[in-house]
């Protein structure tokens, strides 16, 4: 049979832009978080709840389920550790066995065992990211600050970065946290163009750029080496 004697009914059917949630556009929709920044796979049921209760802007559930999309979300500091982690990985990575993966996992493990020990501190494991409430940071029936440096200071032990690194990579690096904590209690500044602290390790043989090290997901640990 030739081409020219197929027929084929098509019937063109409009699609509202707008109807996200029909299926007739994709099943599940990736949406960046107005908070936290995470980008996920959204199943249509889900962004339709997250968009409901979000409003104008659109927040994760992680962050809905713990008020981060309320006018107070300006007490909470968002940090990480994963830049260290993303470091090893990529070393790693590249054939530079210093550690292992397994190594990786249970030291990300620790570290959230050893932070949710302290009440101010919430975490949200697919994106290694820490929320650090500050109303609740303070004199009082309050977590005092110097517990908080305590938490930050016990977390960071975990990652056995005297193994890896020298002394004064790791003083910069606890330096780094000190600092922006301290701006952020008192003044409850950031930068505007870095809202998270994800500090690097400063190191001459850095794996990555920095926006990798910092953009470090659940999803890089998934890839097979
Ligand atoms: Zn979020």
């Amino acid at each position: 049979m030739s081409n020219k004697n197929i027929k084929q009914n098509i019937r063109l059917i409009p699609i509202d832009p707008e109807d996200k949630h029909s299926g007739a556009l994709a099943k599940s929709i990736h949406c960046r978080c107005e908070f936290c920044n995470k980008t996920s796979l959204f199943d249509s049921f889900s962004i339709e709840i997250c968009e409901r209760m979000s409003g104008n802007s659109f927040y994760c559930p992680f962050c809905l389920r713990n008020g981060y999309d309320k006018k107070n979300n300006k007490h909470i500091l968002i940090l990480s550790f994963k830049a260290i982690s993303a470091h090893w990985f990529y070393k790693l990575h590249k054939g530079r066995n210093e550690i292992w993966l397994s190594e990786i996992k249970d030291q990300l493990k620790k570290h959230e065992v050893v932070g949710l020990m302290n009440p101010a501190f919430n975490y949200d494991p697919e994106n290694f990211l820490w929320f650090i409430d500050f109303s609740k940071v303070g004199k009082g029936k309050k977590v005092k600050l110097s517990e908080v440096f305590f938490t930050i200071d016990s977390m960071m032990s975990c990652f056995d970065l005297e193994k890896h690194v020298s002394l004064n990579s790791i003083k910069l690096l606890r330096d780094k946290y000190r600092d922006a904590i301290e701006k952020f209690h008192s003044k409850r500044y950031r930068p505007k163009n870095r809202p998270q602290l994800i500090p690097t390790l400063s190191l001459a043989d850095q794996s990555k750029s920095s926006s990798s090290l910092r953009n470090f997901s659940m999803d890089n640990l998934k890839i097979k080496l």
